[in-house]
């Protein structure tokens, strides 16, 4: 859900994209993420896009052609980079996991110390499964070869610890939509000084122009036309992350935890079981198992329309064997785990 503030922040006039207005608040909004990221990163930009363009943006302008990428994947994000890594030319080698399945950090470290990579990329909360991936050993395992460090956060910005820094991540892409409590349109992405170093000695240009990140430092904090970025959008996120600062970060992520507790204890109260074990699950999306017999289809129209309620189904190999029930950003609150909980029962009692 979209929260009530930031609708009405997009209410507000637009100006044009080199108007010293839009330059203040796209300043602002660096400052935000550098919080929000809990980072003391100065290069902070929010990609015209989604999610996806984030994505897109750590690939393109941190591996060259010809340049080997270590991928972590336990699901269909992580397999997503993959796919991307290879259309631009990148080796990829992978440690895969069974989707549900979190890394074991040895097993992420000896990998990633045999393969020697100059990037390694990894998924801090995988949307298509609700593991969460520690960042940590991935990280240090990356220092020590030498390589740098990919995180896609599209699904923990703003709902569980990110922690750049402290983790070591060098390159991290998140998205308006999720956690931000924001519409789709902008993917903010921070980078490291030891990554913009990388950047500065890239052997060919980037080649995409659109996410070239070079390019849009020089729009964002140069003031010269690179593309028409959105006011309307850049206001959204203002708003999403002065709210996340508002409500502070710790506070922000222990709201989520309880209202994700109380949802899977629910859940668990109602005889189904969840999908990832305990303390390796998010805190922003669910994934309990789809009871024997039900029809995930109709138990979603049903939520759909006697509720209002929208939830997801598993895809890939977890088609049909989940739910995927967001309660992230705006949406995480007591009286929406009590809602839909008792819509779900009462829909499997009606379908099933
Ligand atoms: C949603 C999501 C994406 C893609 O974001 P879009 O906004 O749909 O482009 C990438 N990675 C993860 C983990 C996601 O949850």
């Amino acid at each position: 859900m979209v929260a009530p503030r930031v609708y009405q922040a997009m209410a507000q006039p637009v100006v044009g994209h080199l108007d010293p207005y839009f330059f203040q608040v796209v300043e602002e909004v660096r400052s935000l993420l550098g919080y929000a990221y809990s980072t003391k990163n100065q290069f902070n930009v929010a990609v015209s896009g989604t999610g996806s363009a984030g994505m897109e943006t750590a690939v393109a302008n941190f591996i060259e052609p010809g340049e080997k990428l270590a991928l972590l994947t336990n699901g269909f994000f992580g397999d997503r980079i993959g796919e991307m890594a290879r259309r631009h030319g990148g080796e990829v080698v992978r440690l895969a996991k069974p989707w549900g399945e979190p890394f074991d950090p040895q097993e992420a470290r000896d990998f990633i110390r045999r393969e020697r990579p100059r990037v390694v990329a990894f998924v801090q909360a995988e949307t298509s499964t609700g593991v969460y991936n520690q960042a940590k050993p991935i990280c240090e395992a990356s220092r020590e070869v030498d390589a740098l460090t990919i995180a896609d956060c599209v699904t923990s910005l703003g709902g569980m610890p990110v922690m750049v820094d402290e983790n070591g991540i060098d390159i991290a892409y998140s998205c308006s939509q999720k956690g931000l409590g924001c519409p789709p349109g902008l993917s903010p992405v921070t980078v490291s000084p030891r990554a913009l170093d990388r950047l500065k000695s890239r052997r060919t240009p980037v080649q995409s122009f659109y996410l070239d990140l070079q390019l849009l430092d020089s729009f964002y904090t140069g003031h010269k036309y690179h593309h028409t970025a959105s006011a309307t959008m850049f206001y959204a996120l203002r708003e999403g992350l002065a709210m996340v600062a508002e409500e502070g970060l710790e506070a922000r992520w222990e709201r989520h935890r309880v209202n994700q507790e109380a949802f899977v204890a629910g859940i668990e109260a109602m005889g189904l079981s969840m999908l990832v074990p305990a303390g390796h699950r998010l805190w922003t999306l669910n994934t309990p198992r789809i009871p024997e017999g039900v029809d995930d289809a109709k138990v979603r129209q049903f939520l759909l329309e006697k509720y209002s309620m929208e939830i997801a189904g598993g895809f890939g190999p977890l088609a049909g064997k989940v739910f995927r029930i967001g309660t992230m950003g705006y949406s995480s609150t007591a009286e929406n785990v009590q809602l839909i909980l008792q819509a779900l029962a009462d829909a499997l009692r009606s379908v099933a």
